[in-house]
């Protein structure tokens, strides 16, 4: 990826809770008391583990976006 990641968003109501995001990249996501993935820090991690965070989740519930608003995952 050689765009920064400036944004990132879960899809509360896309996310099942399978986790691989938070075995990937623990310290930009965490499930919260309903099972669905929040961002703790979205600095918490390096752009290529970010990505590869959101390439990982099931459903694509994670977004990416560039500093100019485009979104550039999935
Ligand atoms: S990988 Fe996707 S479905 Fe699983 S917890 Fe993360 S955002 Fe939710």
């Amino acid at each position: 990826m050689t765009k920064k990641i400036a944004k990132i968003e879960v899809d509360r109501d896309a996310c099942i809770g399978a986790a691989p995001c938070v075995t990937v990249a623990p310290g930009v996501f965490q499930l919260d008391e309903e099972n669905k993935a929040i961002i703790v820090d979205a600095k918490g991690a390096d752009d290529d583990t970010i990505t590869l965070a959101a390439e990982s989740c099931p459903v694509q519930a994670i977004k990416l976006f560039d500093e100019d608003g485009e979104q550039i995952f999935p």
